[in-house]
């Protein structure tokens, strides 16, 4: 899956929660730019789920 921002083809590696639109699927450095403006929340994307079940050990 590439970024949801318009001529941009890098890899999604980050989901924002945008309170006032549907969440959006960017790049890195999309959702660093994005991700600062207030009340947005960007939740990297982890590949691994497994990995992640795992954590806590
Ligand atoms: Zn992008």
């Amino acid at each position: 899956m590439t970024c949801a921002e318009d001529d941009c083809d890098r890899p999604v590696a980050v989901e924002l929660h945008i309170p006032w639109r549907d969440n959006r699927l960017v790049c890195a450095p999309h959702a660093r730019v994005l991700g600062r403006q207030d009340g947005v929340v960007a939740d990297p994307i982890v590949e691994r789920g497994d990995d992640l079940l795992e954590s806590d050990r």
